[in-house]
């Protein structure tokens, strides 16, 4: 079964936020909020100055401290690619997600839910990429089986440095950035 993640080329993202707009597009993602958004992080004095541009999400975490608080099951770890979802339906906006997640990738819904980036599971069965995947000008992005030794993503983690956000939190998230 596939262990679905993303790696992020932060060399080649320009910050163009086409990755926004598909996915609020894609989504129907109510005015006012954002499944993903972009990170600046700027390192170093002048004049060795480094900024890092990252598109970030849910990550998808391998430890997802959102499913084991909820209380109802309606957040949960699907067994399709093992990607992190909410059931609206069995959501009762209590928050505890919201919470719990060290990367604020959650928002209640108005209608009431917890609502996060899916990897627009709807599209990879599909066989097509994400949304934000798909339009990205640069392919700064790559989607993938993280437990396939051949795939893009595998590959690239193996031949690249790379880091994740946060790993003194445990959450062992499956977003990675290139650097
Ligand atoms: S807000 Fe919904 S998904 Fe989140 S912990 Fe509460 S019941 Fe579970």
């Amino acid at each position: 079964m596939a262990r679905y993640g993303m790696v992020i080329d932060t060399r080649r993202c320009v910050g163009c936020m086409d990755c926004l707009v598909a996915c609020k597009t894609e989504n129907d993602v109510p005015e006012g909020f954002n499944r993903d958004w972009i990170a600046y992080e700027t390192r170093g004095a002048f004049p060795t100055v480094h900024q890092e541009i990252r598109s970030e999400r849910c990550n998808h975490c391998d430890t997802p401290p959102c499913v084991t608080c909820c209380p109802t099951g309606a957040s949960h770890v699907e067994p399709f690619g093992r990607v992190v979802l909410v059931t609206a339906n069995e959501c009762i906006g209590c928050k505890a997600c919201l919470a719990s997640c060290p990367y604020d990738a959650r928002f209640v819904h108005p209608d009431g839910y917890a609502d996060k980036c899916t990897f627009c599971l709807h599209r990879v069965k599909d066989g097509l990429d994400p949304a934000c995947v798909a339009v990205c000008p640069t392919r700064c992005m790559h989607f993938g089986d993280l437990d396939d030794p051949l795939s893009e993503v595998s590959r690239l983690l193996s031949s690249r440095s790379h880091h994740a956000r946060l790993p003194a939190a445990g959450t062992r998230p499956r977003i990675f950035y290139l650097t």
